[in-house]
């Protein structure tokens, strides 16, 4: 198996502050990384570094052009399932603080459908839905829009 990704592989994007994230394929994550640098998106994710993982939980690293553009995602670390979902359920918990703020999204309901914890592909599943079923604003999904509406 090669420890570079393919294009429709999947991938857990994570700020680095944990309090946005994104479980999109390599070719979605590519494209809405285009929207935003391009200013077509109607937030701009400011000063968000993100950090990559794989479905089960390997640390990602990013392969850059000269340009800076990423080429695709490579392994870097063995797994880490338990350090992820920890993540991933405290972004959760910040939606969940501030989900009365933005009441339009309907957080509050759908975040008690969130998978129990240790059911990790349960969880992944429960993330990429909510990122990509509602195909209003500039990506997809409530949880998209709701983080961006958070974080900006
Ligand atoms: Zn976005």
């Amino acid at each position: 198996m090669s420890d570079r990704l393919g294009s429709a592989d999947l991938i857990v994007a994570l700020s680095a502050t944990d309090d946005w994230m994104q479980v999109s394929s390599v070719d979605e994550l590519r494209d809405h990384g285009r929207v935003h640098r391009e200013g077509r998106g109607s937030h701009v994710g400011h000063g968000l570094e993100l950090d990559f993982y794989d479905e089960s939980g390997r640390l990602l690293r990013p392969l850059l052009a000269m340009d800076l553009e990423v080429q695709g995602f490579v392994v870097c670390t063995p797994a880490q399932p338990e350090a992820m979902e920890s993540r991933i359920r405290t972004v959760l918990g910040r939606v969940r603080e501030r989900a009365a703020d933005h009441p339009q999204y309907g957080a509050a309901g759908r975040l008690e459908h969130v998978p129990a914890p240790g059911d990790l592909s349960a969880l992944l599943e429960w993330v990429r839905t909510a990122t990509t079923e509602d195909a209003r604003g500039h990506q997809s999904g409530w949880l998209h829009n709701l983080l961006h509406a958070i974080v900006g």
